[in-house]
């Protein structure tokens, strides 16, 4: 409904906008409820517990993505159960999970998470360091650099949030100009879903619209 709403006020189709629901800290049966009621695709933060939801819920067929900070000794555990990952901010992390991601399966989905905020943001890769980590990315067997990803500092100046998505979407822009084919813009999450789809957005992740506050 937010985002039919907010798509319509940007000129832009509501389709071009995928939901993304993380079901972090939530139960698998919570999970379970929104996908009978139609959501396939799910976000998870936290390897082990994301692991765990992917393996106890493998019989729906749901499409899961890993949006949470991975560190290299747990890419085993993504790399074979994740259709996406969007949090990928070095390069050594992207090559662990090309060698690891089964050959049979298909290419497991990347974006790559960019810090916009500076200072206030500690996970991303800065945009200077941008190209040259995409390119690398975009180079590995068994993976597909889908797009860019970011977190914005929370803020409820819209023109801030608006700011910082359409730095995101610029960056995306400049690395499709030399030579990458990026489609995805993962930004915008319960509180500036509106400003990120007003900025080109296609995916947005929602956890507490959707299942209500984490305890
Ligand atoms: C928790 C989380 C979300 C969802 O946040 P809400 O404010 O609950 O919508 C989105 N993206 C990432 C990376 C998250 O960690």
């Amino acid at each position: 409904m937010r985002i039919a709403r907010a798509a319509e006020a940007a000129g832009r189709n509501a389709a071009e906008v995928r939901l993304l629901a993380v079901s972090k800290t939530w139960p698998a049966d919570s999970v379970r409820e929104a996908a009978a009621a139609g959501q396939r695709a799910f976000g998870e933060n936290y390897v082990q517990e994301g692991a765990e939801k992917v393996d106890a819920l493998a019989a729906l067929g749901l499409e899961w993505h890993f949006i949470g900070p991975l560190q290299s000794n747990k890419t085993r555990l993504v790399a074979n159960r994740f259709a996406w990952v969007h949090s990928i901010d070095r390069l050594k992390i992207a090559e662990r999970l090309s060698a690891q991601r089964d050959a049979h399966l298909p290419p497991l989905e990347l974006c790559i998470q960019v810090n916009v905020s500076g200072e206030a943001s500690k996970s991303g890769v800065a945009p200077a360091e941008l190209p040259a980590l995409a390119h690398a990315v975009a180079g590995l067997p068994r993976l597909r650099l889908r797009g860019l990803m970011a977190i914005p500092e929370p803020t409820s100046d819209v023109a801030l949030q608006r700011a910082r998505f359409a730095a995101l979407r610029e960056l995306r822009d400049r690395l499709n100009a030399g030579g990458l084919a990026l489609d995805t813009l993962s930004m915008g999450m319960s509180d500036d879903l509106e400003a990120a789809i007003a900025e080109g957005s296609t995916m947005v992740r929602v956890g507490t619209a959707i299942f209500g506050s984490r305890s």
